[in-house]
């Protein structure tokens, strides 16, 4: 009879626990809903006035080219300066919370990965202008085609380079495709000659404004969310990213996507079974 009483009671008190749990966890989605929605309502605000203060002052420094002084240039160049870095924080904590939202769209086609890697490259030329750095795109292996959404691996690749380019000196930053024949799936890296990121930092960088000291830091422009944005974008073509690094010596920042989008890749030969 005691026994019973007992192990009733126990029961209403885990109920009551499990009720307890169910709220909070709703109380959370909510305010996790609500976070997202705050981010992506702000980030909207934010674009237009931007795009204006960016194209007045380009239109400021192109149009009034020899009336300025060179203290007015300076000035205005920095208005576009802080501008486009603002701009650049602005999309990526907009990206991010669409990501988390669910509302961001995946849009699976067929794509040659030589014709992705010359727009790369044609995109990415400005950038090298002054560079000590060579940019070197190599002969994607045993794949040509694959079928994912294009603009999101372009995405992922791009914030990989600027990175390798931001952080190293003096040498090269090499992009490869590789087929991963017993996975299905197509292993894209991004290696540098550069500083390095040492192992007890090479999580914080993927965590969002996670920068980690080094000497090239405060002359480089970044918000911090490249690296958490590729990694939820990795996710959700259903694929993962790679840190390889070594102080001194450089990075090798790897993206591995299914061949086929929705057609999960096999876990790798190397990693434990789950
Ligand atoms: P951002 O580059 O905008 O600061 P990211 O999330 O892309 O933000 O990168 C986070 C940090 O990771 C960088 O600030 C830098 O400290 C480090 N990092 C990223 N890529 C490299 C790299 N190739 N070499 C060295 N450090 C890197």
């Amino acid at each position: 009879m005691q026994l019973t009483r007992e192990l009733e009671d126990t029961n209403r008190g885990v109920v009551a626990l499990y009720a307890e749990l169910d709220e909070k966890a709703d109380h959370l989605r909510r305010a996790d809903e609500m976070k997202s929605r705050f981010l992506s309502n702000m980030s909207h605000e934010f674009r237009t006035p931007l795009s204006s203060i960016r194209a007045l002052s380009k239109l400021l420094l192109d149009r009034i080219d020899g009336e300025l002084t060179v203290e007015q240039e300076k000035q205005i160049g920095f208005i576009l300066k802080q501008s486009e870095s603002l701009s650049e924080l602005v999309n990526d904590l907009l990206d991010l919370a669409k990501i988390e939202a669910g509302k961001i769209e995946v849009r699976p086609a067929h794509f040659d990965i030589d014709e992705l890697f010359s727009a790369l490259r044609g995109m990415l030329r400005p950038l090298l202008v002054g560079e000590r750095v060579e940019l070197v795109f190599e002969e994607p292996r045993g794949v040509h085609v694959m079928e994912t959404d294009e603009a999101k691996v372009s995405q992922i690749l791009r914030n990989f380079i600027s990175n390798a380019l931001k952080f190293t000196e003096a040498g090269e930053v090499r992009i490869s495709a590789q087929l991963l024949e017993e996975e299905r799936a197509v292993c894209f890296s991004v290696s540098d000659t550069g500083l390095g990121i040492a192992p007890e930092n090479q999580q914080i960088v993927f965590e969002e404004f996670g920068q980690v000291e080094n000497r090239l830091q405060k002359r480089v422009r970044g918000t911090g969310l490249g690296l958490p944005l590729c990694r939820k974008l990795a996710l959700l073509l259903g694929g993962r990213i790679e840190l390889e690094s070594e102080v001194g010596r450089g990075s090798i920042f790897s993206v591995v996507l299914p061949l086929r989008y929705g057609q999960p890749a096999q876990p790798a030969a190397a990693e434990p079974a789950q």
